[in-house]
């Protein structure tokens, strides 16, 4: 018997070994998105995400990924690199609070159905960690991703792949597959022969919508995501309504097991009759909500519940859908005004891979905030200090400050001025890391 333990304890120690080793090795040859120096940033301008005002001349001191001091003026530490962005205003991180790096534009039922028909999973997680790094390098070092449209949990991977620095990319939080009820999400109209892959994960039930939840949560969903409603019209009442596709038990039985399993929900919703269910089922966020009405609008200021308009989105799709799309355009604009007006909890979200990521820079999302009312100091929290919130990580991102992680962008001239700067965005760090410096 002795000597069978010692047997398996050699076995067990050279494993061990074997182990410690392979681990020693990977310590010796770090990746380029994991080397963390102590750095001192000088920044011309800095807007923190926390002050009323642009702070001038300010020293911010990183050591480890993260922010340990900021100050108006003084020297770095001797032995530590000056990084000078003088010249430059830095801000906090972007963070886009509604992305599909999985999708590459669906314009028409037939851009949305190819990808799922004639492009492998592997094939579109490859243009999705292409998609990651054009995410940072337009400045959006966090992204809260709502869903694969048909790729299963292939934002996992991503995600992964980033975290263990394979590639770049943002901070992702990750919903993997999202869920409807049979027959009321895409790929629809096809032959009743055919096997076809779902944009969704099918949902029917209460016992079904808990379970999803368990089964997404299990493969790494960090959110919940559900459609909440299809069939945008309007009635004569001159407001946005829609189909709403769960009924109430069900869409409660999604928001209740997340919550009970500590994870949040997200609902679009774009018909005032799809926000009332989602708001009924007593979700975290509403994603588009073009149709929102005032009583919602109270509803939601009230409860706090945040409003994820993504206007870039409705305007890219609304010239080739036609229809109902360009008349929704002005409905949520309209919507914008009354929900600023009552103080909601707006947050940035582009819908990015509603509209090809290869085209327009996703910071034109802050043109129409300004445009539709916003100073562009409250544009600029939208996707800093209000998307951290919503995101449970305002201890971490959202602002420049000690004891957060080191997240920030710098660009040339004053976005306070000037939003359309934010167009441009030459310096990029995650976590101490040096992305992009364009100078
Ligand atoms: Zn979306």
């Amino acid at each position: 018997m002795i000597r069978q333990n010692l047997k398996r304890m050699t076995t067990a120690t050279c494993a061990l070994i074997l182990i410690v080793a392979a681990a020693t090795f990977a310590q010796d040859s770090p990746s380029p998105y994991s080397q963390k120096k102590p750095i001192a940033i000088r920044a011309g301008k800095l807007i923190d995400g926390k002050s009323d005002a642009a702070i001038a001349n300010a020293l911010i001191l990183i050591e480890d990924g993260k922010i340990v001091s900021v100050t108006p003026g003084g020297a770095p530490p001797a032995g530590v690199d000056l990084l000078d962005l003088s010249n430059s205003t830095v801000l906090p991180g972007l963070i886009d609070a509604h992305t599909h790096i999985l999708l590459q534009g669906d314009v028409t039922e037939a851009d949305y159905d190819v990808q799922l028909l004639k492009q492998s999973i592997p094939y579109r997680a490859i243009l999705a960690a292409r998609n990651a790094k054009i995410a940072l390098d337009h400045g959006f070092t966090a992204l809260r991703d709502l869903e694969t449209e048909g790729a299963m949990y292939a934002d996992v991977d991503v995600k992964t792949a980033i975290n263990r620095g394979e590639v770049p990319g943002p901070h992702l939080f990750v919903s993997t597959r999202a869920m409807a009820p049979t027959g009321m999400y895409p790929l629809l109209g096809y032959s009743w022969e055919l096997e076809l892959p779902h944009g969704v994960q099918p949902v029917d039930g209460v016992e079904g919508a808990r379970l999803a939840v368990r089964e997404q949560l299990a493969h790494g969903a960090d959110w919940i995501k559900y459609y909440s409603d299809h069939g945008y019209h309007y009635e004569a009442d001159g407001i946005l309504h829609s189909q709403v596709n769960f009924t109430d038990e069900e869409a409660r039985a999604i928001v209740d097991e997340a919550h009970r399993l500590g994870h949040h929900v997200a609902a679009h919703a774009i018909g005032s009759d799809g926000i009332a269910a989602a708001l009924r089922a007593g979700v975290d966020s509403v994603e588009h909500g073009d149709g929102l009405t005032d009583a919602e609008i109270d509803e939601i200021a009230r409860r706090g519940i945040y409003w994820v308009p993504t206007v870039m989105v409705g305007a890219a799709v609304a010239p080739g859908r036609g229809g109902n799309w360009l008349k929704m355009v002005n409905t949520e604009r309209d919507a914008f005004a009354r929900a600023l007006k009552k103080n909601v909890k707006i947050v940035f979200g582009t819908d990015v891979g509603g509209f090809a990521w290869t085209g327009m820079n996703e910071t034109q999302e802050f043109h129409y905030y300004v445009e539709y009312g916003m100073t562009p100091m409250q544009a600029i929290r939208t996707a800093t200090t209000s998307a951290a919130e919503l995101l449970g990580w305002s201890d971490k991102i959202g602002s420049i400050e000690p004891g957060k992680l080191a997240d920030m962008i710098a660009v040339n001239g004053d976005p306070l001025k000037d939003i359309t700067t934010l167009d441009h965005v030459t310096f990029v760090m995650k976590e101490g890391v040096v992305y992009k410096n364009e100078k």
